[in-house]
């Protein structure tokens, strides 16, 4: 194949369209993620609340995505434990009560404390960079007031830390938690307040690169103990209409 200067691309599409049937399957993929998140983002944005219904058919016109994408985003939302699919009766998103959430932020620590050590072996200057990185997107959400989207990116944070480490059985089960922790912050955190903070996150970061463990551990656990400390079980909410949970999207 001969390939002129300046039209590389266009000649390399032009004979190798390998990745043409998959394309399909590739957008179908990034539609789910989309609909993941921006139900995730409604819901951690207070925009949806427990109770309401997800209906397959008012998200998939919403949307403008089939009712397969939408039933694949919905079954990963409750895989995550966010919604509830029962028969019959459609998707809901769960309220976790109070005791479920000191639950799984106690959980949490035990397994986050572990983890950052782990995590520490293998800490480069480019690994932690990315981290970095990870938080200043996290951080900017939440100056542009997208408290869902932040919430989300908060949450990523603490994967992408942990995928550091070696241990895919921790890992797993850190995976499974952070999604319910996120949720539980929506519903139970003080007015304007910043449960997972982003400057804590920088500051670990920092303490991770400084290679002491026992600081990064104790830190850890302080973060944890932090987002528990400012839970508010009086903060009841009311359930949201999808049409307007959506509205910047039709
Ligand atoms: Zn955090």
């Amino acid at each position: 194949m001969v390939v002129k200067s300046g039209s590389k691309s266009k000649s390399v599409e032009a004979q190798e369209p390998l990745f043409v049937p998959n394309a399909n399957d590739a957008s179908s993929a990034t539609q789910d993620e989309r609909l993941y998140n921006e139900i995730l983002d409604a819901i951690l944005d207070h925009r949806l609340s427990p109770g309401i219904k997800l209906k397959e058919d008012e998200l998939a016109d919403i949307f403008s995505v089939s009712r397969t994408v939408v039933r694949r985003a919905l079954l990963r939302l409750c895989h995550d434990r966010i919604v509830d699919i029962q028969p019959n009766r459609g998707a809901t998103i769960i309220q976790p009560d109070v005791s479920k959430a000191r639950e799984i932020l106690r959980a949490r620590r035990l397994i986050e404390r572990e983890l950052v050590k782990e995590a520490m072996q293998f800490a480069t200057p480019s690994a932690l960079d990315n981290l970095r990185v990870c938080v200043e997107g996290e951080r900017d959400q939440v100056r542009k007031h997208h408290v869902g989207s932040g919430l989300r990116l908060s949450g990523d944070f603490h994967v992408q830390l942990a995928q550091l480490s070696q241990n895919t059985t921790l890992i797993g089960y850190l995976k499974e938690l952070v999604p319910q922790t996120s949720l539980i912050i929506a519903m139970y955190q003080t007015p304007h307040h910043t449960l997972c903070s982003h400057q804590e996150h920088f500051d670990l970061i920092d303490v991770i690169q400084s290679g002491d463990v026992e600081a990064a551990q104790s830190m850890m656990e302080q973060h944890l103990d932090n987002i528990e400390a400012k839970l508010d079980l009086g903060n009841e909410r009311t359930a949201g209409d999808l049409y307007a949970a959506f509205a910047h999207v039709k």
